[in-house]
């Protein structure tokens, strides 16, 4: 009898997944479904940022050194420890990558698919990981935004993260008159997208020039507010230490991970994307120039970190839609961001400053902001990516791979299920 309830309970379960996966997966029509304001949303499962400190610090013990954990800085609000996960050393004769995750506090994902790669790095007796630790030095900063990924709650008990950091325009301290407009991408407290928001989007904060010094440019030059077709102002203390970090690297490739709301595959097919990539943020040659300590600097994106970028895309899109039984089938890229702004792109990213510095670069937007369910999968297809990526530099396919692929075999983006009241998602 009691046997029998237990089936009867197991099949009941089993009955409830299927409608969940289902429903995970309608057939929507463009205007929905997203998060309601009035929808609870639970994130208790995902990593805070002590969390992150404390696992970070616990696998380095257990690596055995193969992974050494670097303090880097301080989030501008609350002041938590950054950290960089480094396996192996910068001047190492290997292929270098550096991948960071949650650069918006309210995309989460990216970080625990972080963390899981962290743990099968520095502890796995696997060869095939031996083998990647071998041949590609890999630094990882998970959470880069830990003001903005630390949870809220509002006052009915329901739970947020936020995009932007927390930190307010100092002008003063910049050497700058005390009325100089904040940077553009500083919204005192709500993001246009009617999220709560008490900093910057620091993903419009890099510059390509490395050393940009704000304080600089009192006088004339390059001050705020700006506009997304310039480069930004390293503002952010966040950003400066992944500038940094890059610069101490000098990474053959850069990775950013976000998540936006949701979007149809293609208008026939009306399937949800699970994932949107993107090799490119600014166009091919456009000069960026700046004038500081004296000099004349021009900056440009270039065909042969172009052509890495490409092939790296390429990859994890073959890796993930042609795993057996794949349910990672429904990939797309980004909207094409090299065309925002009048044809200047988004100089401002991390993406697009560290491309115009020989980097490589590849972004990930996993589906998000329709609730919890999918959770789980959309981590281990982050997680496969940049695992096979790894591995892809360490036997060299990335390298085989012919950059037109990207070009022509990944589908552009399909229509958004985004609010039409909201401007494009995720980067
Ligand atoms: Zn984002």
């Amino acid at each position: 009898m009691r046997k029998k309830v237990c089936l009867i309970l197991v099949v009941c379960f089993l009955l409830a997944l299927a409608g969940t996966v289902a429903l995970a997966e309608p057939h929507s029509i463009p205007g929905g479904p997203w998060i309601q304001p009035e929808q609870t949303v639970k994130l208790e499962s995902l990593s805070q940022p002590e969390d992150v400190e404390k696992e970070l610090l616990t696998i380095e013990r257990r690596s055995r050194g193969r992974m050494e954990v670097e303090l880097i800085g301080y989030s501008a609000g609350y002041e938590w420890p950054l950290y960089v996960a480094k396996f192996g050393d910068a001047d190492d004769d290997k292929a270098k990558i550096l991948i960071d995750t949650q650069i918006h506090g309210n995309e989460p994902l990216g970080t625990e698919a972080a963390l899981g790669l962290i743990q099968n790095l520095a502890m796995s007796n696997n060869p095939e990981v031996r083998m990647i630790l071998d041949n590609v030095t890999v630094w990882i900063i998970p959470m880069l935004n830990m003001d903005g990924s630390t949870i809220q709650e509002f006052e009915d008990g329901s739970q947020y993260q936020t995009r932007c950091n927390i930190q307010e325009w100092t002008p003063v301290e910049w050497g700058l008159p005390s009325d100089i407009s904040a940077p553009w991408y500083n919204y005192g407290f709500y993001y246009p997208w009617f999220e709560i928001c008490r900093g910057y989007d620091m993903n419009r904060d890099a510059h390509p020039h490395l050393a940009f010094d704000l304080s600089k440019h009192a006088e004339h030059g390059h001050i705020p507010p700006g506009d997304g077709g310039e480069p930004g102002f390293y503002v952010c203390p966040e950003i400066r230490a992944l500038r940094d970090v890059f610069k101490e690297l000098k990474p053959d490739l850069y990775v950013n991970h976000h998540h936006r709301g949701s979007a149809l595959v293609d208008e026939e097919d009306r399937k949800l994307m699970t994932l949107q990539i993107l090799g490119k943020f600014v166009p091919l040659g456009l000069e960026f120039e700046l004038y500081q300590d004296g000099e004349h600097h021009v900056y440009y994106l270039d065909e042969d970190s172009l052509n890495l970028s490409k092939q790296v895309n390429a990859l994890v899109y073959q890796k993930l839609t042609e795993m057996g039984n794949s349910p990672f089938t429904h990939i797309t890229k980004y909207p094409l961001v090299h065309d925002f702004n009048d044809g200047r792109g988004l100089p401002g990213t991390t993406l697009a400053s560290f491309s115009m510095n020989d980097a490589a670069v590849m972004l990930y937007e996993t589906r998000g902001g329709i609730g919890q369910k999918s959770s789980g999968m959309l981590t281990r297809q982050s997680y496969i990516g940049l695992y096979e990526t790894l591995l892809g530099f360490a036997t060299g396919e990335v390298y085989e791979i012919d950059p037109e692929f990207y070009d022509v075999e990944i589908p552009p983006a399909g229509p958004s299920l985004s609010r039409p009241d909201r401007g494009l998602d995720g980067l």
